[in-house]
């Protein structure tokens, strides 16, 4: 039994708005389409925790459906969207991170166990093939703030009384736990020079996994990338001077200890100047569209289009 449905003139009104009557999980830059929305003191506040720590992975909770759905929410044909869906480089990674989490959960396993809704297979969803949006955290996370972030929808009643709480609790502690220890995935490790000074920005990604805007190391050097056990070819590069790559094999069972450790040292001294304190990061406009005027211009392959979305008037994520 739901305390407020769906039908209530209450339903959005006194959900999901802030004070200036603002969809927060529409108010954050977006990579495909522009986002005229203007920024809300909340949302501001979420990008600058983001930029004052390095978050590595994270999850947003939300009722009204049960499914652990990844990025991206919009998207281009680039991204997949002629083919009903929008994925990531990353997608491997997502589709297990999601899967960790739904596969624990008992219910949201199903796929099905909310009534008149979508089913899910195996519990998970693409975001995008869901139903696209923009300006969500999702999005913005993944490609602005270098994290790891999925949608949790936990409960079919958007919501739900307090006494389901206990319920809640028993059947997501298990998800949430082993979701967390995720963030043991992959590679770490830092970026020095020659005098072992760690650099800051330089640009650490897997070569067959470039991200729009590159993924880059912290004011202490350091770097985290979630990648599934296999072999890669890490690219580690200070801009304006040079590459460093190296093979990686990530072997199984990395998760459950620590993500392997693999440490760069670049055979110069790094300008004093370089030793910036925060993170350099691309400027909030809808990358993939800025992409493809570049690429134009520089007669490159690559070619975006732009896709008009329509939301689904069935939950909002
Ligand atoms: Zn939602």
């Amino acid at each position: 039994m739901c305390s407020i449905t769906q039908g209530s003139p209450y339903y959005i009104f006194f959900s999901r708005f802030n004070k200036n009557e603002y969809d927060l999980n529409r108010n954050f830059p977006d990579a495909f389409e522009n986002n005229s929305e203007a920024i809300q003191p909340e949302t501001q506040a979420v990008k600058n925790w983001l930029k004052s720590e390095t978050f590595i992975l994270s999850a947003n909770l939300h009722g009204g459906a049960l499914v652990a759905s990844y990025p991206f929410d919009n998207g281009v044909p680039e991204t997949g969207t002629k083919r009903g869906h929008s994925i990531t480089p990353d997608n491997d990674v997502f589709e297990y991170l999601a899967y960790t989490y739904s596969s624990r959960n008992p219910e949201m396993r199903t796929g099905n166990f909310c009534k008149n809704s979508v089913n899910f297979r195996n519990g998970i969803t693409n975001g995008y093939t869901w139903y696209p949006l923009k300006g969500g955290m999702q999005d913005y996370n993944y490609i602005w703030a270098q994290c790891f972030e999925i949608t949790l929808e936990v409960s079919c009643c958007k919501y739900p009384p307090a006494e389901n709480l206990p319920n809640f609790w028993n059947n997501n502690r298990d998800s949430l736990i082993s979701y967390m220890k995720q963030v043991h995935l992959g590679i770490k490790g830092q970026v020095f020079d020659v005098n072992k000074n760690p650099i800051p920005n330089a640009i650490v990604e897997s070569n067959d996994r470039n991200h729009i805007c590159p993924y880059r190391t912290n004011r202490f050097g350091e770097y985290y990338l979630l990648l599934l056990p296999g072999s890669y070819t890490i690219n580690a590069t200070v801009p304006g001077r040079t590459t460093i790559l190296k093979q990686v094999t990530i072997p199984e069972n990395m998760q459950n200890s620590s993500a392997l450790r693999v440490d760069f040292h670049f055979p110069f001294q790094v300008k004093s100047n370089y030793n910036v304190t925060t993170r350099v990061s691309c400027s909030e406009v809808p990358l993939y569209l800025y992409f493809r005027s570049h690429s134009d211009r520089l007669k490159s392959h690559f070619i975006f289009f732009f896709l008009l979305t329509f939301v689904s008037i069935f939950h909002i994520k």
